[in-house]
């Protein structure tokens, strides 16, 4: 964020101020813990804030302080609506582009406020009045803590925005394992630590969630899990069926992606999930090294993400999809070789 954006922001908030601040469909814990860390630091600057969603969110992350706050757009159409149209500043969090929010795009598409973008994605789309894009950053929670920084405001960082923003860190950097975590990322934990994030429990609310039946579904994925030698690559398909009969609740699959890539060898990983509902098979790509997932997603799945981590999606049916999958990778061969 240059001083520029930084005095348009400052004037913007200099007085009182209906914000919404959205994430991503299917938010993850950076989306959920950077839009609560932001609301708890606006609200505390005298705004009316809310925080939306384009659906629900997992589980595991219910727990987060103020978390029951967060209306999402599948559940509470109407009042998101009313949120979206009556705001006069929206923060968008977590996402490069409006339709990563689904439907709630359309709204945010005829929304009268400004817009303001934190984000670590690649390639933004050049939507908002202020732009804080660093693709280098670990989490967009972690911007959020920068931009409480610039904004002068990390004296009011408390026990909650330390626990909202310490989650959305950890889960994005595999608890602080990924090449995106840097000395700034530690230094900033341990303001968070002093601030009151308690590490063991948090970890422990995120982590040590597991239920019967989303083991029994790991154990089918790793049963289900490829792997390519030649092209240092191993994926995991899960169909709609293996889905059901092991009661499928949203966030089950989180991280069953990792265990492909935690293979010796393995620099590429993906898994197929097939989603009957939505007739797609949405898919998560992670690398090691330079091989792009973010380029293989845009250029396969109409996805994107960051060069270690991507998502995506086919429209065409899961055997198509895998068999297509096949076909593509050894163009890569040379690449997946180099990584
Ligand atoms: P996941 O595989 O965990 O769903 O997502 C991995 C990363 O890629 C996350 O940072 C997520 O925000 C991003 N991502 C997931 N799906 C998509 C997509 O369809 N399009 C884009 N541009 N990014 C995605
Ligand atoms: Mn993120």
């Amino acid at each position: 964020m240059n001083s520029e954006d930084i005095s348009i922001t400052n004037k913007l908030l200099s007085t009182v101020k209906k914000i919404v601040v959205v994430g991503h469909k299917n938010p993850d814990g950076d989306a959920v813990g950077s839009s609560l860390g932001l609301c708890n630091f606006l609200k505390q600057k005298g705004h009316h804030v809310q925080v939306v969603m384009p659906n629900d969110f997992p589980d595991f992350l219910k727990w987060i302080p103020e978390a029951s706050s967060i209306i999402n757009y599948e559940q509470n159409f109407e009042e998101t609506k009313t949120a979206i149209q009556k705001a006069e500043i929206i923060f968008t969090l977590d996402f490069n582009a409006l339709n990563r929010t689904g439907g709630l795009a359309t709204e945010l598409e005829q929304a009268a406020a400004d817009f303001i973008l934190i984000d670590h994605h690649q390639q933004p789309d050049d939507y908002a009045l202020v732009t804080y894009s660093d693709v280098a950053m670990c989490s967009t929670s972690e911007m959020v803590f920068h931009f409480m920084e610039k904004l002068e405001g990390i004296k009011l960082l408390n026990k909650e925005i330390a626990t909202q923003l310490y989650v959305g860190i950890m889960t994005d950097t595999g608890s602080f394992r990924f090449q995106t975590t840097t000395a700034t990322t530690h230094r900033v934990i341990a303001d968070l630590m002093e601030a009151g994030a308690e590490n063991a429990s948090i970890h422990e609310n995120v982590y040590d969630t597991n239920s019967p039946d989303r083991l029994k579904l790991l154990g089918i994925a790793l049963n289900n899990m490829v792997m390519f030698p030649e092209f240092r690559t191993a994926y995991i398909t899960i169909s709609q069926n293996e889905l059901n009969d092991n009661n499928f609740k949203k966030g089950d699959t989180e991280g069953f992606v990792n265990y492909a890539l935690s293979l010796s060898g393995v620099v590429f990983a993906i898994i197929f999930i097939e989603n009957k509902k939505e007739d797609i098979v949405k898919i998560s790509l992670r690398s090691k090294g330079d091989f792009s997932v973010n380029e293989f997603s845009r250029n396969h799945y109409n996805g994107g993400g960051h060069t270690n981590a991507a998502g995506g999606r086919s429209l065409k049916k899961l055997p198509e999809t895998i068999e297509e999958f096949i076909s593509i990778l050894p163009y890569y061969k040379k690449e997946l070789n180099e990584s």
